[in-house]
């Protein structure tokens, strides 16, 4: 191995840490995800393994698992793993229980994924991402970049983290790990290095150190064959890669080895910047208890009605349509919509529809209610017009945001409103394809992105 001096390096005269851009950067990323979720409204399955299958069904053996729990993982089931497979490692209860052969403290619970009720939690999890950073960049529905300079110091930062954890924990019910470092790509990596519910804040001086002994495979935008092919080269660690001659490594991985190189270094300019505009802008609450009391819930709906609407007035959006979702035990999502013929910016009108939309559920019992605004215009842009709303009801690229509802006078329902919760999703996937250019270069196929992305 060459070792060569950074600072000789003309890309990188900058050694880590020493930036005049030095950020506060935070990642946070809540630990197996889908599981944690399943054990919130299942709270007999915390400390059992859970396994979270995509295009399973209850009894089948269809479909690959989506996430394992910690405790599923020590049977050998892991992420895009076949559920058949999984279930030869790690059998049902209800099974195990039914077969002498079989020893039901060796068997784990299986649930289909649910990607509405998911989506329902991640919204918690936002709002108080965006209570602790100014800007707040989502990159999956349990993943996101903080950037925290604004609000807090090195001398600090830890406790905020710390805050900001015990604040998940405690309002959510689920645990996140949370990297600090100075740039994005290290904050990642340091966010994976003490999962689950790990808490690693490398300051600025440290990023060399705290790379060097890592695997290579840490490294963000490197995966599992590019980390045989470097250790090929007798490339081991992220100190090796740090170190190794850029020109050597462009020469084998092209403009990608010498990026990964930088990444090694801790070297990351990229700044946190939130995704697009956003597709909906919307205000979520949970009862402490599930309520009947119609004074309660009236008072609770208009109180997120006007959240939102300022909101929205705040960030100079109009919009188009105005949703409620209202939560009924045991978790039980259903909601209503209503689309005008043109955007709108008028908090009144979102409190007289929402109030409208609710009147069907006034009194029963209910968990949680939430307002939204949706098909949203934005100032900065053009002029709204027909043909530009034809164009997003289309999915137009350049406009991937777009919510794909079709008749804009339709009343949402609750099928209408799953076509919406996907597209939120689908919107972090197309997010993240566009970001592989960049730093992940090497994950899976989109599929097992998907799949491998929630495994943490
Ligand atoms: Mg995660």
């Amino acid at each position: 191995m060459e070792y060569h001096d950074p600072v000789e390096m003309g890309h990188s005269a900058r050694l880590p840490g020493t930036s005049s851009v030095d950020r506060i950067v935070c990642h946070v990323d809540v630990d197996c995800f889908y599981a944690a979720c399943e054990r919130l409204r299942e709270p007999p399955l915390r400390g059992e393994p859970v396994v979270v299958g995509m295009g399973y069904e209850p009894g089948s053996d269809a479909g690959a698992v989506a996430t394992a729990s910690y405790e599923a993982r020590e049977y050998g089931v892991e992420s895009a793993q076949a559920i058949s497979e999984a279930l030869e490692r790690l059998p049902r209860k209800i099974d195990a229980a039914q077969d002498d052969d079989l020893d039901v403290a060796d068997a784990g619970f299986y649930r289909p994924v649910d990607m509405e009720y998911y989506e329902s939690v991640a919204g918690d999890i936002r709002e108080i991402l965006s209570e602790y950073a100014d800007v707040v960049r989502e990159v999956s529905i349990d993943e996101a970049y903080l950037d925290l300079t604004e609000r807090t110091g090195w001398e600090e930062v830890e406790s905020v983290a710390t805050a900001l954890k015990s604040e998940i924990a405690e309002t959510v019910g689920v645990t996140a790990s949370v990297g600090v470092a100075p740039t994005m790509s290290a904050a990642k990596v340091a966010s994976d290095h003490d999962k689950p519910d790990g808490l690693v804040v490398v300051e600025p001086g440290e990023v060399g150190p705290f790379f060097a002994p890592l695997d290579v495979e840490e490294v963000h935008g490197v995966g599992p064959v590019t980390a045989s092919e470097l250790q090929e080269i007798g490339i081991e660690t992220a100190g090796d890669l740090a170190a190794a001659d850029p020109a050597r490594l462009e020469a084998k991985f092209g403009e990608r080895g010498r990026r990964v190189a930088r990444f090694a270094r801790g070297d990351d300019d990229r700044a946190v910047e939130p995704r697009g505009d956003p597709k909906s802008l919307s205000r979520e609450s949970a009862f402490t208890e599930a309520t009947t009391d119609p004074e309660r819930q009236t008072d609770r709906l208009l109180t997120l009605a006007d959240a939102v609407a300022e909101r929205a007035r705040r960030r100079e959006v109009s919009y188009r349509t105005i949703s409620i979702k209202v939560v009924t035990p045991p978790f039980d999502v259903h909601t209503r919509a209503e689309s005008l013929p043109g955007p709108v910016d008028d908090p009144e009108l979102v409190a007289s529809i929402a109030t409208d939309l609710f009147a069907e559920f006034e009194g029963t019992q209910i968990r949680k209610l939430g307002v939204r605004v949706s098909n949203l215009s934005f100032a900065d842009g053009d002029q709204p017009s027909l043909q530009q709303w034809a164009g997003e009801e289309a999915g137009e690229a350049g406009n991937p945001g777009a919510e794909p509802e079709g008749d804009p006078r339709a009343q949402t329902d609750a099928s209408a409103t799953e076509a919406t919760e996907q597209a939120t999703v689908e919107g972090s996937q197309g997010e993240e394809t566009a970001e592989r250019e960049s730093p992940e270069a090497e994950q899976p196929a989109d599929g097992q992105r998907r799949l491998g992305d929630f495994d943490r």
